[in-house]
Parts: structure tokens; sequence; C-alpha cells
């Protein structure tokens, strides 16, 4: 999460904040601030810059060590990071604009990076910024809409491939009857209130779903959903069967239809599919609330900055 005074900085110098991260630019120079375990950590692109400029960047920074009150300045690839530690879990705007406006004059002195370089095709007079891998980056227009393009057409090839849903269906079936076994022999010695096992068969149909090898797409959450119905249900027609057995009253069609005719038997049969399906359905709440299956977030992210 972005802290307070980062993000009173962004709204000061009218940088952008997406999720847990800040963007901005100053005298053409972009940066991403992100907060990443215990630092504040400002990444800086200057693509194409000779090993000679980024010692020399070091050793400046390094020198001003203490007054910028950084902790540690590196450079990953091409992106000069600069990470400040987090005391007291928010870092001052005094000292974020004070290396901001250090390392910025610097770069400008000394010419460092002034052409913009296209992080896409690595060619000069980049006219377009983009966000690549949640980094603040310098693009041409033509070659971000061209990734954008690809990208696209890559996520529904993806999103069209076989999932195998079916044998995975089958699968999640098989897998939710399997666990509402354990949850049939509770209900019988701990009646009613072993209903509240009945997670174990969402979690059972959502196990099974992967390991018949139903892969994750769009409509996985449908199918492990209605695997969890019909298995709840089974398993409920399932106990009224042994109650039948244990009343010797025989296996019979009749005799289902009986049971539905008792006005309290329904209502009682109702209630405890309700929970059951209830208690189910929650241990599958995470892939319906998480994206994490979207194919998009397979394919590496390219954003444009203005869409
Ligand atoms: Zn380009």
């Amino acid at each position: 999460m972005l802290y307070k005074r980062l993000e009173q900085f962004a709204e000061k110098n009218d940088w952008n904040i997406n999720k847990n991260f800040a963007y901005g630019e100053i005298e053409g120079y972009l940066f991403t601030v992100a907060d990443i375990q215990g630092f504040k950590v400002f990444l800086t692109p200057l693509l194409g810059i000779a090993d000679e400029q980024k010692q020399c960047i070091i050793d400046f920074l390094n020198k001003n060590k203490n007054s910028l009150k950084f902790h540690q300045v590196i450079f990953d690839n091409d992106i000069l990071t600069v990470k400040f530690r987090e005391i007291f879990r928010s870092e001052k705007i005094e000292v974020m604009e004070g290396y901001l406006n250090n390392i910025v004059q610097f770069l400008k002195q000394n010419g460092i990076a002034k052409n913009k370089i296209c992080s896409i095709c690595g060619e000069e007079e980049a006219d377009e910024r983009a966000y690549i891998d949640f980094l603040y980056m310098d693009v041409h227009q033509k070659c971000i809409d061209k990734e954008i393009c690809e990208i696209e057409k890559a996520a529904e090839q993806l999103d069209n491939e076989s999932k195998n849903y079916f044998v995975g269906f089958i699968g999640a079936i098989f897998g939710g009857i399997i666990s509402s076994i354990p949850c049939i022999i509770l209900q019988i010695f701990f009646n009613k209130i072993a209903v509240l096992f009945a997670y174990i068969i969402g979690f059972g149909a959502l196990k099974s779903y992967e390991l018949f090898k139903g892969k994750f797409g769009s409509l996985t959450k449908w199918i492990i959903a209605t695997a969890i119905v019909v298995s709840v249900i089974v398993d409920q027609f399932i106990l009224i069967g042994i109650v039948f057995v244990k009343n010797g009253i025989p296996i019979s069609v009749e005799s289902f239809q009986h049971f539905f005719e008792v006005e309290e038997l329904v209502n009682e049969f109702n209630k405890t599919l309700k929970i059951s399906l209830f208690m189910a359905l929650i241990a599958i709440i995470p892939i319906f609330i998480q994206l994490k299956w979207d194919v998009k977030n397979f394919l590496p992210k390219f954003q444009k900055e203005k869409c």
C-alpha cells in the first residue's frame, strides 16, 4: 500500500497513483515509486547509458548518502534503483523531494539519458509513455500499440485453447462426492452440526479439478460451483438413504416420494441443503474474487498512459 506521505507527495506534484505504485516525471526523467518490503523504492529507467555513466551516478549518490538519507543505490540493468528504508512506516516528503531534485539536477547537468529511448525497440525519440511491468517508461506510440495488439491476440489464443473443462468437471464431481463421504459420516455421528464441514466438499471438488488436469479459465469457477451443487445434493440424498436403511424402509422411488410429501422433512432437507451449499461454496470464494486466472495475468503487462 502507498503510505500517506507518498500519496500527499503524488497529489502535490501531480503524479499518478496506481495500486502500490506512484508514477511521475521531472524534467523529462520518469520515476516509478513502489513500496516493497519495508522500503520505498525509486526506479528510474535510464536506457542505453554507458557503464561509466552508471558508475558516475552511483558515486555521486553515495557521496551524498548521508544528506539524501537513502539506504542503497544499485542499477538493475538500466534501471536506477534507490531504496529508502521506511522509518516509522513513512518517508518524509522533504526527503523524497531532496532526492528527486538532486538526481534530476545531476542527470541534467551531465546530459545523461537526454535522448528518450523507447523501452520496446531501443531506438531514440520516444514520443509516448507507458507502464511496462509496473514501470513508467518511454516508448514509441507505434511500438506500444503493436505490443498491446499482440498481447490481445495472444490472450485470445490462450483463452481459446483447450482448458480440459469436461474432464475437469468429471474430476470436480468425483472429488466433491468422494469428499462428501467424511461429511456424511460426520453427519451420521454428530448430526446437524456436522453440516458445517461441507467446506471439505468444496475443497475436494477444487483439488480434484486440478488433479484431473482441468486448467483455469473463465469457465472454471462455474464448473466447480456446479460440481459442488451436484455433490452436495447427492450427499443429502445419500443421507436420506442411510436414514431409510436405519429405519428398515426400502430405498425406492416411492420411499423418496413419501419423504418429500412430509412438509416437516422437506423443510429440514432444504435447511441442511442450504447450509451445506453455503459452506461448500465458501471453499471456492478465492477463485471468484481473485483474478489470478485471468489469462492476461500470464502475459507481460503493457498499459498505455492514456487509454
Ligand atoms: Zn519503439
